[in-house]
């Protein structure tokens, strides 16, 4: 076993300090890094030592900046770097730096980085196992003459997604034949803008999906196992707004197979660490693999509070080589891995509903939270004084909510929202009541387009 002594976190905000925590418990030293815009915000003050990144680079550039990152490891005696989401999390280049030069890296192993960040790739991963995936093109496409062959096998809507996307963008879908054309070239172009490559491939628009993922963990001696299912068919936009986990309004028979297809896909690859697993469900209860994300999710807390598992201290332990069902990682074999009850998720942000969701920023003259029996709060710069800045992703505070069933899951929740006092900055939490209260939501009825196609829930 190796000892981890000393985690860096190679990440801000609240993913940031939800690293500290699981650190803390566990007696592990831990490192912040941040940006010069950073200078206030409280990841900084959540760990042991903090140090600037980046210097003379942009907010964003700060935090991808790998050199500086693996300077600063090395000069404080770091042994881990954990990467959180988003920013270097899916980095094969971060890996593989820290195996070159001695750092754990609390994820999994380059190949698998490097296999899920291309969605072509990952599409071949599932064939290789067998599991259902939407129909589409077997790699990257090169002519419009290529997306009119495949309308004609599969009709339309098509989808064409960028081959290295993800956060939701990269994807146009083409509605007919007189399309093809132009959404080939904006694709492209937006694919190469966003991505910085410009391959992409083509998918079936599936028709009012619902979005189902499964939990993984992994462990070195090759053992995997499913901590069950999310739903995050709540979008707007193609990103998700309210998860859930389990979920309620699939068929436990259908659950099972869908978390069977995920555990079969990550032995196949024989994958290390935290990693999700993603599905669309349609209608008449077919379900087919999308992608794999390789690394802990803004939405594990759900998963955490059916089934009790700290995710991050299993990843942490894991990335020491301990075993998935050792003492000090804890899990039961998986048919004794339980769930209880319901939790959801709500992404509290900075993001101004009436106004299309534009961020906002300013100083927050006044923050009180919810709180209470079954309610968590993961936040970052969620305090009075506070400054939002506009230079990161608004989300200030995720409230997750836990109850015996959906419906007493949802009360809690509305209860803590209607306890929230933010002043200062607009926030989604007027949005997020009216979701909470729409019969799609309460009765289960909603798809991925719900939101989009319910613009009175803006109001
Ligand atoms: P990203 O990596 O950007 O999150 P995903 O491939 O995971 O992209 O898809 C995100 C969302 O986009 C899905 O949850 C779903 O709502 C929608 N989507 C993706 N592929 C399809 C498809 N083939 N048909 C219908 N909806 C899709």
């Amino acid at each position: 076993m190796r000892k981890i002594k000393t985690v860096l976190v190679a990440n801000r905000g609240e993913i940031a300090i939800r690293v500290f925590r699981a650190c803390n418990e566990l007696g592990i030293h831990t490192i912040a890094i941040f940006s010069k815009e950073d200078t206030l915000s409280l990841h900084r003050n959540k760990a042991d030592e903090a140090y600037l990144v980046g210097r003379g680079k942009g907010p964003v550039e700060a935090y991808l900046d790998i050199e500086d990152i693996m300077r600063i490891a090395h000069e404080h005696d770091v042994d881990a770097i954990h990467p959180g989401y988003g920013f270097l999390s899916e980095n094969a280049e971060l890996a593989k730096r820290c195996a070159e030069e001695g750092f754990i890296f609390i994820g999994p192993r380059v190949e698998h980085l490097i296999m899920f960040g291309d969605k072509v790739n990952a599409r071949a991963q599932a064939k290789l196992a067998e599991i259902p995936m939407i129909p589409g093109s077997d790699g990257p496409i090169s002519s419009v003459e290529d997306v009119r062959a495949f309308g004609e096998k599969y009709g339309y809507p098509l989808l064409i997604k960028a081959v290295n996307g993800g956060g939701g963008r990269g994807m146009r879908a083409v509605n007919s034949p007189e399309e093809v054309e132009t959404a080939y070239a904006l694709a492209k172009s937006e694919a190469l803008k966003a991505f910085g490559n410009d391959e992409i491939y083509l998918e079936k628009y599936l028709k009012d999906p619902k979005h189902i993922e499964v939990q993984i963990l992994g462990d070195e001696q090759g053992e995997i196992v499913h901590l069950y299912e999310r739903d995050c068919s709540v979008q707007r936009r193609h990103q998700k707004v309210v998860e859930m986990a389990p979920a309620t309004f699939v068929k436990p028979e259908l659950r099972q197979r869908i978390c069977d297809a995920a555990v079969k896909l990550m032995k196949n690859v024989d994958y290390i660490s935290a990693g999700t697993v993603e599905f669309l469900v349609t209608a008449d209860d077919e379900f087919y693999f999308i992608e794999v994300n390789p690394r802990i999710q803004v939405e594990h807390t759900v998963t955490e509070a059916i089934t009790g598992i700290d995710i991050v201290q299993s990843q942490i332990r894991i990335a020491e080589g301990y075993g998935i069902h050792s003492p000090e990682v804890g899990i039961p074999e998986q048919d004794k891995i339980g769930i209880r009850g319901e939790a959801i998720q709500c992404r509290i942000t900075t993001e101004d509903p009436l106004n299309n969701f534009m961020p906002d920023t300013g100083k927050l003259i006044a923050y009180r939270s919810g709180g209470g029996m079954g309610i968590r709060l993961d936040a970052g710069n969620a305090f009075t004084g506070s400054v939002i800045t506009p230079y990161y992703d608004s989300l200030l505070v995720k409230a997750t909510t836990w109850g015996l069933n959906h419906t007493i899951a949802v009360t809690k929740m509305l209860r803590c929202l209607k306890e929230f006092r933010i002043r200062g900055v607009k926030t989604n939490i007027a949005f997020l009541e009216n979701l909470l209260q729409h019969p799609h939501f309460i009765n289960g009825t909603y798809t991925t387009n719900f939101l989009d196609e319910t613009p009175e829930l803006f109001h």
